[in-house]
C-alpha cells in the first residue's frame, strides 16, 4: 500500500506508543556533551548514559524520530552521497530502545511485526542478517518469521557486531533486508545479501546490547540487556513507495521539484545531472537542519563539515547551470515542508537564508579561478599521460582557493582521475604546524582583553549566533 514518508514517521511512533513506549524528541544534531562525536549519527546517542547505567529514566521503553548526521568524523557518507540510492548526509531515524526490559525475542517480534503487518512489505522479499555465532537470534527469526534458514544471512563482525567504543557495551546485531531486485545495483552474477551496492537494502538494524567488553577485550555478559534500533525513513519510505532510490521518494519531490525549476532539467533524465540533483537535495537538507542547530561554516571541526557540504553542493550546482547563489532558495523548501515536525527550521528560518547566501557568494569568489586551474592541471596531466592529481596541488586549490578536497575528488571521479591523498595529508601537516607557530607568537603579543573575547568565541566572521563547541575549539 501506498503511504507517504510523514505517514511512515507516525505509524512507526504510533506502533511503539502503543507497545508501551515512551516518544521522546529528536534531540538537537550537536551532541549535548559528548564531545568525542562531531554530529548526532543514530537514535541512541541521546541515551548513552541511559545505556551505561549512568542515567536513570523514567520509562524503560522508548522510540523516536532522531535527526542524523553522518558526514565527517567516524560515520562518514558525505562522499557516497550522490553516488549511492541510499546514503545522505542528513537523515531521520526511527527507533526503538530498551533500557533492561525487552530484549531479542521483543526486539524481532516488533520490527517484523511492524515491517510486515503495518507497512504490509511482502515477505518474500525480505532476508534478515545475524551475527555469525548468534545461534538466538538465528532460530528466533525462524520461529518468529518463518524465514527459511536461506533467508537468515550469518555476516561477520564488520556488519553484525556493534560496540559503543573500545571498551563498554556491545553485542551482535540483525539486519533487515529488502530485495531490490536484480536490476538495481552492481549486476554482478555473485551480488547476495552483504554486498555494498544497493540491490540489497539494508532497512533496519537491530542491535542487542548484550556484553561489556574490559580494556583487555574480555566480554562478560551485561546484566540487564538492552535493545537499540535504528531505520532510516527515507528507506523504508523508497521501498514503500516502491522506488529504486531514496531520492525518488515523496520526502525529496518538494526539492528534485525545486531544484528542476531553477535549472530547467527533470530528475532522472540524465546519470550525471542526476548526481547533482541529488547532492544538492541531500546537502540542502543538511545544510538547513545543521544550521538551525547552531553550527555555522567555518575552518574546523563541525563548521568546517558544513562548509565542506555546502561548498560541494555549489560545484555541483554549476554543473546544472547555476551561476548564482541557489542554496538559500533549495533550503527554503526544507524549512517549508519539515517545520511542522522540526519547528527549529521555522525559528532559524532567517539565519539559513543569511548563512547560505553569505557562504555561497564567498565561495563563488574563487570558485571558477580555482575550477579553471584544476582544467589546466588536468590538462597537462593527460598530456603527461598520468592519472592522478599531485597532493601539493590539491593542496593549493584548497588553501589559496578555499575548495575542499571532496571537490576535487567529484571532479577525479568524473573525469577518471586519482588523487595523491598522502601528498595532500602532508601538505596539511606541514600547514597545521605552521600556523601553530604563528599562532604561538600572536598569543603572546594579543591584549589580555582580546583574548579574554576570543575564549567567549567573539572572534568569529559571523557574530550573534551561537558558538558550537566545536568552533570553539579553534579559538
Ligand atoms: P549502510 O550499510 O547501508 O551504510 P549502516 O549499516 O551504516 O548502513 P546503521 O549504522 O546500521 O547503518 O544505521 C541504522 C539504519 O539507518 C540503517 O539500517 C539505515 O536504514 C539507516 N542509515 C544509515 N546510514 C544512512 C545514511 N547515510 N543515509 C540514510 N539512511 C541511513
Ligand atoms: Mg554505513
Ligand atoms: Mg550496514
Ligand atoms: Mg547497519
Amino acid at each position: 500500500r501506498y503511504l507517504k514518508g510523514k505517514e511512515i514517521r507516525k505509524l512507526f511512533l504510533d506502533y511503539f506508543a502503543k507497545h508501551g513506549h515512551e516518544i521522546v524528541p529528536s534531540s538537537p544534531l550537536v551532541p549535548a556533551d559528548d564531545p568525542t562525536l562531531l554530529f548526532t549519527n543514530a537514535g541512541m546517542v541521546q541515551f548513552k548514559k541511559v545505556f551505561l547505567g549512568q542515567e536513570e529514566r523514567p520509562y524503560k521503553r522508548a522510540a523516536s524520530c532522531q535527526k542524523c548526521v553522518r558526514a565527517g568524523g567516524k560515520h562518514n557518507d558525505l562522499e557516497n552521497v550522490g553516488y549511492t540510492a541510499r546514503h545522505h548526509t542528513f537523515f531521520e531515524m526511527l527507533g526503538n530502545f530498551s533500557f533492561g526490559d525487552y530484549f531479542k525475542e521483543e526486539a524481532i517480534y516488533y520490527a517484523w511485526d511492524f515491517l510486515t503487518k503495518v507497512l504490509e512489505l511482502p515477505k518474500e522479499r525480505l532476508y534478515v542478517t545475524v551475527y555469525k555465532d548468534d545461534d538466538e537470534a538465528f532460530s528466533l527469526w525462524q520461529k518468529i518469521a518463518g524465514l527459511p534458514a536461506e533467508r537468515i544471512v550469518r555476516l561477520g563482525e564488520k556488519d553484525n557486531f556493534w560496540a559503543m567504543g573500545d571498551t563498554g557495551p556491545c553485542g551482535p546485531c540483525s539486519e533487515i533486508i529488502f530485495d531490490q531486485g536484480p536490476e538495481v545495483g552492481c549486476g554482478r552474477p555473485d551480488c547476495q545479501v552483504g554486498c555494498d551496492c544497493d540491490r540489497y537494502l539494508e532497512l533496519w538494524n537491530l542491535v542487542f546490547m548484550q556484553y561489556e567488553r574490559d580494556e583487555k577485550g574480555n566480554l562478560s555478559p551485561l546484566p540487564r540487556p538492552c535493545i537499540d534500533t535504528g531505520m532510516g525513513l527515507e528507506r523504508i519510505t523508497a521501498t514503500i513507495q516502491g522506488v529504486k532510490t531514496n531520492f525518488d521518494c515523496d520526502l525529496f519531490a518538494g526539492l528534485m521539484a525545486k531544484i528542476s525549476d531553477l535549472t530547467g532539467f527533470i530528475y532522472g533524465e540524465d546519470k550525471k545531472r542526476d548526481v547533482a540533483f541529488r547532492v544538492i537535495a541531500d546537502h540542502s537538507r543538511a545544510a538547513a537542519f545543521l544550521i538551525a542547530d547552531g553550527v555555522l561554516p567555518s575552518n574546523e571541526g563541525r563548521g568546517y563539515v558544513l562548509r565542506r557540504i555546502i561548498r560541494r553542493a555549489v560545484r555541483f550546482g554549476r554543473t546544472l547551470g547555476l551561476e548564482k547563489p541557489f542554496l538559500y532558495d533549495t533550503a527554503s523548501v526544507v524549512v517549508e515542508e519539515m517545520s511542522d515536525v522540526y519547528p527549529e527550521l521555522l525559528r532559524a528560518a532567517q539565519t539559513i537564508e543569511k548563512i547560505l547566501v553569505l557562504e555561497e557568494e564567498r565561495f563563488r569568489e574563487t570558485l571558477e579561478r580555482g575550477l579553471a586551474l584544476l582544467e589546466e592541471e588536468l590538462k597537462k596531466l593527460s598530456q603527461a599521460g598520468q592519472k592522478v592529481i599531485p597532493g601539493a596541488f590539491i593542496f593549493k586549490l584548497y588553501d589559496t582557493y578555499g575548495f575542499p578536497y571532496d571537490i576535487v575528488r567529484d571532479i577525479a571521479l568524473e573525469r577518471g582521475f586519482e588523487l595523491d591523498m598522502l601528498g595532500f595529508e602532508k601538505e596539511m601537516a606541514k600547514q597545521r604546524e605552521r600556523s601553530r607557530k604563528a599562532w604561538k607568537g600572536e598569543m603572546a603579543k594579543a591584549p589580555q582583553v582580546f583574548i579574554k573575547l576570543l575564549e567567549k568565541g567573539l572572534g568569529k566572521e559571523f557574530v550573534g549566533y551561537e558558538t558550537t563547541e566545536a568552533e570553539a575549539e579553534i579559538l
